[in-house]
């Protein structure tokens, strides 16, 4: 691969000619960035921001500008390239589109995809800290993307395995439902609310067609997605979300550990009470994470209390098929579930079609 094309993936730009990369002192940053010199494709220049069209070159504009893209390792990046104005049948002296970012964005749209994924994915104060923009910016990005992508299906072209998820924002009022295709790990559809019809809107925008082509869809166990998916595609396997499954064995251990504290004490023994207690934190954590004194702990509750115990098993084998994934995974999971009478409970949850 030459180093142009190298670069071209590395920035993540498309139908965009890189004539020069260059490290330069950033004033601003107070450290080094990464600059990179870009223009249109030819195919994809002169063309009106707004609708696309091809224009005739009104003027310079502004000059030549800068956008900031996606980090190469730990070095801030730009892309820099003119910005003229087109003239546009329709809507006028116009800045010209560029194909590597939204119209009026200081982002590219590699940067504002992973933004916008990351926000559906973690709280905006990580996003913001992780990609070193405002909790502003991220939220202006959020709501651009989702602006365009409500008004643009083609990315809907071609889904076989996306992920459903909810993003909140306004501090948890508001929630978007958000689309995303595994294969690019691109969103693709978002909207406000988080229902069942929200949903079913997204499948109307599919179409009947595309909703068939649906191998996989990932989602946590949350009924309102499941009956939409139900519905629309039926023959999607429904994965669920190893962190969620985990966290729901988990939250069904610590179940029986309360269950079991509140039996000793109703028997009076209080002793033993007290002492399981303080094991609840050795239970939550992985066997591999266990301190020296919570391994004692452990070793004791194998013995005075097995059924405790064997929960206590139950969840780290799940865990472990996660990791293992695979044949093995799947051999794993087998024995553990056809032992266990109780599989963990969720609010809502569905088991997984194996
Ligand atoms: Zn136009």
């Amino acid at each position: 691969m030459s180093s142009v094309r190298v670069f071209r993936r590395l920035l993540g730009v498309e139908h965009t000619v890189v004539e020069g990369v260059e490290l330069v002192k950033d004033d601003k940053r107070g450290e080094e960035v990464i600059v990179a010199a870009v223009r249109p494709a030819a195919s994809h220049a002169l063309r009106c921001s707004s609708c696309r069209r091809r224009s005739p070159y009104r003027d310079a504009g502004d000059g030549r500008r800068r956008w900031r893209t996606v980090d190469l390792g730990t070095v801030q990046a730009f892309l820099e390239a003119d910005a003229p104005r087109v003239t546009c049948p329709e809507h006028g002296v116009i800045v010209a589109a560029v194909p590597w970012a939204r119209a009026k964005a200081r982002h590219t749209l590699a940067f504002e995809d992973t933004c916008a994924w990351l926000a559906a994915h973690s709280a905006m104060t990580v996003v913001s800290a992780l990609l070193r923009v405002s909790w502003r910016t991220v939220a202006a990005i959020v709501t651009r993307v989702v602006a365009d992508l409500s008004g643009n299906n083609d990315r809907l072209d071609g889904l076989t395995r996306i992920g459903i998820d909810e993003i909140a924002h306004r501090k948890g009022h508001r929630y978007l439902t958000v689309i995303v295709d595994h294969a690019t790990g691109r969103l693709v559809w978002a909207a406000p609310g988080r229902d069942t019809d929200t949903l079913l809107r997204f499948f109307d925008d599919l179409g009947p067609q595309r909703s068939k082509a649906l191998t996989h869809v990932s989602a946590d166990g949350a009924e309102w997605i499941h009956n939409a998916v139900k519905e629309r595609a039926p023959q999607a396997l429904i994965c669920l979300d190893a962190f969620h499954v985990v966290q729901w064995a988990t939250k069904a251990l610590d179940e029986v550990r309360r269950g079991m504290w509140n039996k000793l004490r109703w028997q009076g023994k209080h002793g033993q009470a007290s002492s399981l207690k303080g094991t609840r934190w050795a239970l939550l954590k992985n066997i591999q994470d266990l301190t020296g004194e919570q391994k004692t702990t452990m070793a004791s509750i194998a013995v005075t209390n097995k059924g405790l115990y064997r929960a206590y098993l139950l969840k780290e084998q799940l865990r472990y098929v996660f990791e293992a994934k695979g044949e093995r995974g799947r051999q794993l999971l087998a024995p553990s579930l056809s032992g266990c009478t109780e599989t963990p409970r969720s609010p809502g949850s569905t088991p997984c079609r194996a």
